[in-house]
This record gives structure tokens, sequence and C-alpha cells, in this order.
């Protein structure tokens, strides 16, 4: 179960203010895009979420526990960075096993899920390679199986998407939506594309400028878009 709220989250860099007070209600299970104009916030909020920078004021809470002051590794919560963040000299199987030992996790619990993670992204043939032998999809995949093997309750995807060439982008885009499918757990998804988010999401959330300017199913935000802004990005006949 993963159902999250944000009250009033506020971030300040300095004397710049980036978020102005995030209100959102996830629910269990949703697959919730973030989307925007670059800048706007979204790697901020989701660095906020997985505990990475303080909140400068408000509230995240998770299963009702207020999650300010829990570390980033007690939170239940899995990122997969843009720029996939691999450890260069270890190898596919070291860089997915890292991460769920320092859970404390037994050697055998440890294999037993890289193998499914493996099985999961089709990188059973892979283990044993270091991140420079790999394309650019592979690498993602390597990176999405990290967070895998963690078990998490919620699952951030930063443009997840942004460093594949075009031909590959669809195929890591189903790939994403049906791992949502068979894990079942909550995903934040981050674009800037408003075709990635019209096409994967359970809700999205449109952003600018540090605010929310309307959350909505897909649907909804093309039929009713709640003003310019959102008309205009998602492209509907306004
Ligand atoms: P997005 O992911 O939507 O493109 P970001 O969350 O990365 O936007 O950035 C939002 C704003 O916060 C930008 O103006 C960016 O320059 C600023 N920002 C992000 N990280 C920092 C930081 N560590 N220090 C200062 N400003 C930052
Ligand atoms: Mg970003």
């Amino acid at each position: 179960m993963a159902q999250l709220s944000l009250r009033g989250i506020k971030k300040q860099f300095k004397n710049t203010a980036v978020l102005h007070g995030i209100d959102l209600e996830i629910g269990d299970r949703e697959l919730v895009v973030f989307v925007g104009p670059s800048g706007c916030g979204k790697s901020t909020l989701l660095r906020l979420i997985a505990g990475l920078d303080p909140i400068s004021g408000g509230e995240f809470v998770l299963n009702g526990k207020l999650m300010n002051d829990v570390p980033p590794s007690r939170r239940g919560i899995a990122m997969v960075f843009q720029s996939y963040a691999l450890y260069p000299h270890m190898d596919v199987y070291e860089n997915m096993a890292f991460g769920a030992r320092l859970m404390g996790l037994d050697k055998a619990e440890v294999e037993s899920r890289i193998a499914e993670a493996s099985r999961m992204l089709r990188l059973d043939e892979l283990l044993k390679r270091k991140p420079r032998e790999l394309s650019g999809g592979q690498r993602q995949r390597v990176a999405i199986g990290r967070a895998l093997v963690r078990k998490p309750a919620v699952f951030l995807l930063d443009e997840p998407l942004s460093n594949l060439d075009a031909a590959l982008r669809s195929d890591v885009r189903l790939e994403i939506a049906k791992l949502h499918r068979d894990i079942g757990g909550t995903m934040i998804y981050v674009t800037h594309d408003q075709v990635e988010a019209m096409t994967l999401a359970d809700k999205i959330v449109v952003m600018n400028t540090g605010r929310i300017e309307q959350v909505g199913s897909p649907r909804e935000l093309y039929e009713k878009p709640a003003n310019t802004f959102v008309a205009t990005f998602i492209g509907s006949p306004r």
C-alpha cells in the first residue's frame, strides 16, 4: 500500500523559491505523471519525495506517517535518475546488488531479487557486463532494475526516456507501463513531454513555475483544461 500526501510543500534554494506550496494526493497503485516545461520544479519535487533534499516547508506523508525527517533508505521509495547514475567500475549484477545489500538483505535474498528483476527487464545475459559495455536502453533497464530489487512501495522515475534515441523511447515506455502493471506499486513519472504523459498516466499533474496548474486524468485535461496554460501545453482544442 502506498498512499502519498503532499501538503503545502515548499522548496527554496538560498533566496529563490522553486516550489510555492504543492498540495497533492496520490493513491495506492496509481501511475502519476508530473509534466511541465523545463525548470518548473519537477526534479526538485521528486528529490524531496525521495528524501534526497530537505523540504523548506510543508509535510510529506506516506501511508499516514510523516516522512519529513525519515532518511531516504527507510522511506520505501526508490528513484531512477535521468542520467542512470550507474557505478562504472561495477558490473550489472553488482550495480543491482549494491542498494539491496545496504538495506541489510542477506545474500540469498539479494540473489533471488536480482534474478527476478533480470527476468522482468531482460537483463539475464548482461549481468557480467560493465555499464560502458551496454547500450543506452540497456543502461536504463539496469537503472530501473537497481530500483526494482529494493521492492519499493513507491517508484520515482525522472525523465527516464530523455537519453534514449527515438526508436528506443517507445519500447522503454511500454516496458515501464508493463512494469507498473506487474509490480502493482505506486509510480511517479516525470517528463516534459505531453505525449508521454497522455499515453502513460492514470493521473497527470501539470506543473508550471513551481505550482500545480491542474490535476486530472488525461481525458479530463484534454477536454476540460483549467486554463490557457494547460490547454496550450496539453494541446487541447481550446
Ligand atoms: P525541472 O526538473 O522541472 O526541469 P528543476 O526541479 O530541475 O526543474 O529546477 C527547478 C528550478 O530550481 C530551476 O530554476 C533550477 O535552476 C532550480 N534549481 C534546481 N536545483 C537547484 C540547486 N541545487 N540550487 C539552486 N537552484 C536549483
Ligand atoms: Mg528535471
